[in-house]
C-alpha cells in the first residue's frame, strides 16, 4: 500500500465518548468511523486486521472439520417462536415488520436458523457429525453500546454450531472447538484464560469463555492461586462446607420486635449479632413463579446461578406488591416461616450450617431468632446461590484461594444438548432406527472485539503495538527525503522485493516531515519500521525500528529483505 493514496486520516484528538484505549487508538489511527451509536464503518486499516483474524479462524476451524456457510441477517419471527425465544429474548432483539406485516428480526445469533437449515437436510446418524460456521454481522440492540468495537450494536461474529448423534460425541466436538479457540487466540498473539462460564440467553449447561486479560475488561474472573480452576465471577463456585451440628444446642424460636429495621445491617446492629447469623430472604420470580431464596446474611445472591439452577429464562426480584401479598408484611420482613402463600423455598448450601439463625417473621416490624432448619422449617431444595469473591477458598482444591482479574470475553463455547433440536424437531434416525433429536453445541468469537482486545493488551503512549499475525501491515518503509532519488529508488525497490517475498508492506511515500511519519508509524503500530534517510543510505545502510521493543539498528540495504523474512518467521512462531 502506498500511503500517498491511502484512505487514511490519523488524528491527534479523540472524541469524549472514547473511554478505553482501544477505542481511542482505533479512532486516532483512522481505523473506524462512527455511523450511529454502536455502529461503525470499518476503514481499510481495521478491515485488513479483521480479515487476518478471520483467516486464522477459518484455518483453525477447517482443521477441525468445520464447514463454512453463510446465513441471512434477517430472520423470520416464526423460527424464534418455535424455539420460544421470541417471547423472552428481550429488547436486544431488534424486531420489525416487512411490507406484508410479517414479523422479522435482525439476527443476534443463529441457533434458530441453523437448526431449521439442518433439520431440512438431516435424515440419519450416518451423515453426522456436522459442524457448520459462518463469519457474519450480528445485530444486538445493546442497552449501553460502548468502547467502540468492543461492545457495538452491529458487530462481526464467527458463530459455529455442531450437530452430533450422542452426548458423548457432542462433548468431543466441544473439546475440539475448545482446542481450536486456544490455537486461534494464541496465533493472534493474545494472553488469555479459558474460564468456566454461565450460559445466559443461549441456554445449555456447559460453557467456557475465552477471556483476554486486560484491566479495562468488563468481566471479572476468579482463578485459583494453586490449581487450574478459573471461572467468570458470575459462575464461580463457592466452596461447600460440611457442618457438624449434632452436638449443637438449639435455642427456642422467638419473635422479637425490630421496629423499622429491615436491612441485614440494621437488624444485626439492633440485635447486636453478626450479619452471618442472619438469613437474607429474597422473593424472586423465576419465569413468573415466585420463590424464596435464602442465603447467609453476609453473602450476596447471585441471580445468574439462580437462572442456571432453575434452567429459567427470566429471573427477577418480585415486585413490592407480590412480596407484601406473600409475606403479609411490609417489605423487609420476609422469612421462610409463616408465609401467607406456599411458595418454593431454595436455600444456599451454607444456610444449612447456620444455627439459631435470625430471619424475617413475615410480620411487619418483627424478626424471628433461634430459627433452626429441620426443627422449624425445611427448604425444598439446596443449591449454590451466592457470589464468589477474591480471597474465598478455592471451590476445587484444598490449598488455594481465589484471585481476581479483569477480562474481555472474546469467545465462548456452549454445550447445548437438545434444547433447540427438541423445540424445533431437528431429528434423525439413530443407530437403533429411532427418531432422535440431534445433540448440539454452539461456539462464538467476536472478531471486532478480538481486534479491540488485542489493542488493549498491546499498546503504549505512542500507539498500537500489533502482534505480527494481525497487524494491518507487517512493515512500513519510510523514505524520509522524497527529493533524494537514491532514497526514493531504494524505498521503491525494497517495497517491491518485500511484496514478492510475501511480506505485507506499506510505504509511507507521503510528502510529510519525518517527525510526522514517525508519529504515525508508532500510532498505527506496524511491527517493523524501515527508515531510509539520505545520510545513512550514503553509507549503504537503512535504519530498522522494532515497534514492540523500541530497538533500533542499522543494516546493509542488501541484507534487509532476508532480515525481514527471518524476523517475521520468528515473530509468528
Ligand atoms: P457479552 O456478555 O459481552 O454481552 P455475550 O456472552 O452475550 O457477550 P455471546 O452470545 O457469547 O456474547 O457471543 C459470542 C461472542 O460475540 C462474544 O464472546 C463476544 O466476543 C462477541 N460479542 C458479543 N456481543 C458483542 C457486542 N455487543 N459487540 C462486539 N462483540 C460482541
Ligand atoms: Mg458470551
Amino acid at each position: 500500500m502506498r500511503l500517498s493514496s491511502a484512505f487514511l486520516k490519523t488524528m491527534k484528538e479523540v472524541p469524549k465518548e472514547a473511554q478505553v484505549v482501544s477505542h481511542q487508538l482505533m479512532f486516532r489511527a483512522g481505523m473506524i468511523q462512527k455511523l450511529a451509536s454502536g455502529i461503525y464503518n470499518y476503514l481499510p486499516m481495521a478491515l485488513r486486521s479483521l480479515r487476518k483474524i478471520e483467516a486464522i479462524i477459518r484455518e483453525e476451524l477447517e482443521k477441525k472439520g468445520c464447514q463454512e456457510v453463510l446465513m441471512p441477517v434477517v430472520q423470520p419471527a416464526e423460527l424464534w417462536k418455535e424455539s420460544g425465544r421470541w417471547e423472552y429474548y428481550g429488547a436486544e432483539l431488534l424486531r420489525f415488520k416487512d411490507r406484508k406485516e410479517s414479523d422479522f428480526c435482525l439476527g443476534p445469533t443463529h441457533e434458530e436458523v441453523i437448526t431449521d437449515m439442518v433439520r431440512k437436510n438431516l435424515k440419519s446418524y450416518k451423515q453426522l457429525p456436522w459442524n457448520l460456521y459462518q463469519i457474519q454481522s450480528k445485530f444486538r440492540d445493546e442497552i449501553r453500546p460502548r468502547f467502540g468495537l468492543m461492545r457495538g450494536r452491529e458487530f462481526i461474529m464467527k458463530d459455529a454450531y455442531s450437530f452430533d448423534e450422542s452426548v458423548e460425541k457432542s462433548l468431543e466436538n466441544y473439546q475440539l472447538m475448545f482446542d481450536a479457540y486456544t490455537e486461534i487466540f494464541n496465533r493472534c498473539g493474545l494472553k488469555f484464560k479459558a474460564v468456566d462460564a454461565a450460559t445466559g440467553a443461549i441456554g445449555g449447561d456447559k460453557s467456557h469463555e475465552f477471556q483476554v486479560l486486560a484491566d479495562s475488561g468488563e468481566d471479572g474472573i476468579l482463578s485459583c492461586s494453586h490449581c487450574g480452576y478459573a471461572a467468570n465471577e458470575e459462575k464461580a463456585a463457592v466452596k461447600k462446607v460440611e457442618y457438624n451440628l449434632d452436638s449443637a444446642e438449639f435455642a427456642p424460636m422467638e419473635e422479637v420486635h425490630t421496629p423499622g429495621r429491615k436491612s441485614i445491617e440494621e437488624v444485626s446492629d439492633f440485635l447486636d449479632k453478626e450479619p452471618r447469623e442472619l438469613i437474607k430472604s429474597m422473593i424472586y420470580t423465576i419465569d413468573e413463579k415466585p420463590a424464596l431464596i435464602l442465603v447467609p446474611g453476609n453473602k450476596e445472591v447471585n441471580e445468574t446461578k439462580i437462572q442456571s439452577f432453575f434452567n429459567a429464562n427470566i429471573v427477577a426480584l418480585a415486585n413490592d406488591e407480590t412480596v407484601e401479598k406473600i409475606t403479609g408484611a411490609d417489605l423487609g420482613f420476609a422469612g421462610p416461616i409463616g408465609l401467607k402463600e406456599k411458595i418454593y423455598i431454595a436455600a444456599d448450601y451454607r444456610v444449612d450450617g447456620i444455627m439459631n439463625m435470625i430471619c424475617g417473621a413475615n410480620r411487619s416490624d418483627y424478626h424471628l431468632t433461634g430459627v433452626n432448619i429441620g426443627r422449624d422449617f425445611k427448604p425444598d431444595v439446596y443449591g449454590d446461590f451466592i457470589h464468589a469473591y477474591a480471597e474465598d477458598d478455592c471451590p476445587v482444591c484444598e490449598a488455594g484461594t481465589l484471585e481476581e482479574h479483569r477480562g474481555i470475553e472474546v469467545g465462548q463455547v456452549f454445550y447445548l444438548g437438545t434444547k433447540y433440536s427438541e423445540a424445533m424437531n431437528c431429528n434423525f434416525l439413530d443407530r437403533n432406527g429411532k427418531q432422535t433429536p440431534a445433540v448440539m453445541g454452539c461456539y462464538g468469537i467476536g472478531v471486532g472485539r478480538t481486534l479491540a482486545a488485542a489493542i488493549e493488551q498491546n499498546h503504549d503512549e505512542a500507539g498500537i503495538i500489533w502482534p505480527m499475525a494481525i497487524a494491518p501491515y507487517e512493515v512500513v518503509i519510510m523514505p524520509l527525503q522524497l527529493k533524494d532519488e537514491n532514497v526514493t529508488d531504494t524505498a521503491d525497490t525494497l517495497y517491491k522485493e518485500f511484496l514478492e517475498a510475501g511480506i505485507d508492506a506499506a510505504i509511507d511515500d507521503r510528502n510529510e516531515r519525518p517527525g510526522f511519519k514517525f508519529n504515525d508509524a508508532d500510532l498505527i503500530g506496524y511491527p517493523v519500521q524501515i527508515i531510509i534517510g539520505s545520510k545513512t543510505l550514503a553509507e549503504g545502510m537503512v535504519e530498522i525500528k522494532i515497534r514492540a521493543t523500541g530497538e533500533k539498528m542499522k543494516i546493509n540495504v542488501a541484507e534487509v529483505q532476508e532480515w525481514i523474512v527471518d524476523f517475521k518467521a520468528e515473530a509468528l512462531k
